[in-house]
């Protein structure tokens, strides 16, 4: 508004009318003035514009690569409502549950979960990301020692990938697990991956603007402990619980710890009891998505939003039931979808 004042009154025809030397000398200083201040104002906004531009481009994201528990989507041998049209039309089959956790910055990215369908994913990842990223991760997350969470790992042995050197953080029992079980124990003996240990607490600066805090959470533990992470990447926070006995089990707060994070990608393995018919569900706890509605139902909005459910068991509604989708999206919260930034 200024300037536009600023131009009508200097170029006014009055302003030409005197064509004595000073005044033009005036003219020119005006115009100058005026040229001066527009660029200044120009610079301003692009020093606004910038550095958003330049955050935008840093921030660190997660990509999910896949949603479904340990047997994957349609589940072998099943040939029921939940999985007959995943059997027929390829484009609803889900992968298991994993996260690419990429840092544009450092141009790495990182794999929360090596799956029976690594391959996929990893394809997927090379897609979604334009083969802007290496191949393979820079490093690994392996929760626990469920065959939907580390036997992807074979895939990096002598016989596909013979990779180099692989990062793989573990838990103690989790790494003594590989160390000492075949074929596992050649993929560490051959250098194909590195297990570094991590513990209940830690917290690993894997670069500048990332840190993964690990912890661990009850579950059947038969052959490792199981771990969940939050993840601090620039300035977002994430949390990860795929796998889980009931929430009242664990020894913190998970309200809290949803509250604290900005996205929580929590257990929503079975929707409610009774799922699997003549099977007692006890002997594999987890908290069904209506327990975990039921738990956090007093509190706001912007808590409920931060819940993505993930792991979905083949019997588990959302993958396949519309009207139940729309139920838990319309009391406010998410469900994670394959395939998606977030
Ligand atoms: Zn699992
Ligand atoms: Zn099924
Ligand atoms: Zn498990």
């Amino acid at each position: 508004m200024e300037i536009a004042n600023l131009i009508k009154t200097r170029w006014s025809p009055g302003a030409f009318s005197d064509h004595t030397p000073r005044n033009e000398e005036i003219y020119i200083q005006n115009i100058e003035n005026i040229m001066m201040r527009v660029m200044l104002r120009f610079s301003l906004i692009l020093l606004l514009l910038v550095p958003v531009s330049l955050i935008a481009r840093g921030q660190p994201y997660i990509i999910v690569l896949g949603v479904a528990q340990d047997g994957g989507y349609p589940h072998m041998g099943c040939t029921k409502e939940c999985c007959r049209s995943a059997w027929e039309n390829p484009s609803i089959r889900r992968n298991v549950v994993s996260l690419a956790l990429v840092d544009p910055v450092s141009q790495h990215w990182y794999l929360f979960e090596a799956t029976p369908d690594i391959r996929e994913q990893l394809h997927l990842f090379r897609q979604l990301t334009s083969g802007k990223y290496n191949y393979l991760p820079r490093a690994v997350f392996v929760s626990h020692a469920h065959i939907g969470h580390y036997t992807g790992l074979m895939q990096f042995g002598r016989e596909v990938m013979n990779t180099d050197g692989i990062s793989l953080y573990v838990m103690p029992r989790m790494k003594a697990f590989l160390e000492n079980n075949g074929p596992w124990d050649q993929l560490v003996r051959l250098e194909n991956i590195i297990p570094v240990e991590i513990n209940d607490g830690s917290e690993l600066a894997i670069s500048e603007e990332i840190t993964v805090k690990s912890f661990s959470v009850p579950h059947r533990n038969e052959y490792s402990e199981t771990a969940a992470y939050k993840i601090i990447a620039g300035n977002r926070s994430y949390l990860f619980i795929p796998d889980i006995n009931k929430w009242d089990k664990m020894n913190k707060d998970i309200i809290s710890l949803v509250q604290s994070s900005d996205i929580s990608f929590l257990d929503g393995t079975f929707y409610s009891q009774g799922e699997l018919p003549g099977r007692n569900m006890d002997e594999i706890p987890h908290p069904f998505i209506v327990e975990t509605m039921e738990l956090f139902s007093r509190e706001d909005k912007e808590t409920k939003n931060k819940i993505h459910f993930i792991h979905f068991n083949h019997s588990n509604p959302v993958l396949y039931n519309k009207g139940i989708r729309e139920e838990i999206l319309t009391k406010g919260f998410n469900i994670a979808e394959q395939g998606h930034n977030y």
